[in-house]
């Protein structure tokens, strides 16, 4: 492991009377940056000048030590190596830490966190995602509320010692989420985040209120197991009125293509073009796994629903159910990146592996 550094904060402390511990593992994004007050532009802060923002982390009592990525990057940049780094250095300090915090820049911090729900099984400790709108030094940042109340749910435990949200989790403007729920929804507002077909698992207002109904728990204690092989041989084909064969074809042909999330309309339904059907069959026929992930934000994928949904369950097309595109596109890489038996991996993206989404019946 890199160097940490440590400092404390809040009076959190656990059964044993010792302070509880948060890895802060920081990726970048705009909660990392400072304006150049010559150019005008953002560029990532020092360690130094980002605690000096949050004074608060040096004043109390959970210990956090700081592990940042060298160099920090926007998140538009991150890549399934990264995810990579980041899950590892989870399972790496597992032991070490109660809880961890990951900072993230929101553009692509949906896939992430996504990516790591399903890299980490059997979390017993919380792993929250968060980040910001405007960047730590600005004056009426959201970073600083997004930051410490991470970090308290992080380390957050009830009576009994057990932490209140083992999942990988989104923190974001009051809300707390399940990360393979999220997309982001606004580069403008400060609720960046949403969770359109799963409720949020805590709010913090005054009272930080968890809703234990919603949250998974490891109730078998099993040990935590990592998975980080990562096949990219995957595509999103996003339907849309006028779209023509050649495109699609120039798509299902890509070489080395494993896996497809097809975007459709509605509760899962495409054009009924004859070619469209065939390429989807014949690309089926050849192994590559498609699911069908409807362009709607809320609502399932219900196939057979309409004749034009039944034609691509007849092609062979899996449902994606209520799932996001987010959540789909990196169970998909991980799921492929681990298993070439194709019934194995079929099975495994119609089961949900960690509540990334519900099925409905006939979908
Ligand atoms: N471009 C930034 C990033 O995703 C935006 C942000 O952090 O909000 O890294």
């Amino acid at each position: 492991m890199q160097d940490c550094e440590i400092f404390t904060i809040f009076a959190v402390v656990n059964q044993n009377h010792k302070a509880m511990r948060v890895l802060l593992i920081f990726t970048g994004g705009t909660i990392s940056m400072v304006r150049n007050p010559k150019t005008g532009s953002l560029h990532p802060a020092s360690m130094e000048t980002f605690k000096s923002y949050v004074p608060e982390l040096i004043s109390s009592e959970v210990e956090v030590d700081m592990l940042p990525f060298d160099p920090l990057i926007d998140s538009s940049d991150v890549n399934p190596d990264h995810w990579v780094k980041m899950a590892q250095t989870v399972v790496d300090c597992y032991d070490d830490y109660d809880g961890f915090v990951i900072l993230h820049g929101t553009d692509t911090m949906s896939y992430s966190a996504s990516a790591l729900s399903f890299m980490l099984e059997n979390l017993s400790k919380p792993v929250v995602f968060t980040g910001s709108q405007l960047p730590i030094g600005v004056l009426r940042s959201d970073a600083r509320e997004n930051l410490l109340t991470a970090i308290e749910i992080a380390a957050a435990r009830n009576a009994e010692g057990r932490a209140m949200v083992p999942e990988v989790t989104i923190y974001f403007e009051g809300r707390l989420f399940r990360a393979n729920r999220t997309t982001k929804k606004n580069a403008e507002q400060f609720e960046a985040f949403d969770s359109y077909n799963y409720p949020a698992l805590a709010k913090a207002g005054v009272h930080l209120t968890y809703r234990e109904h919603l949250i998974h728990y490891n109730e078998q204690n099993l040990p935590l197991r990592s998975h980080l092989k990562i096949d990219r041989n995957v595509a999103v084909l996003k339907l849309f009125p006028g779209i023509t064969a050649p495109l699609v074809q120039s798509i299902l042909q890509t070489p080395g293509l494993r896996g497809v999330v097809l975007e459709t309309f509605g509760s899962g339904n495409a054009p009924s073009y004859k070619w469209l059907y065939e390429q989807l069959r014949d690309a089926v026929d050849r192994g590559i796994i498609i699911v069908n992930k409807t362009q709607c934000s809320t609502g399932s994928v219900e196939m057979g629903r309409y004749e034009v949904s039944l034609n691509l369950m007849k092609a062979g097309v899996l449902s994606g159910y209520d799932i996001t595109t987010e959540a789909l596109l990196t169970k998909m890489m991980l799921v492929l990146g681990e298993n070439d038996d194709p019934d194995t991996i079929r099975q495994q993206l119609l089961t949900p592996l960690c509540g990334e989404f519900s099925v409905v019946e006939n979908a």
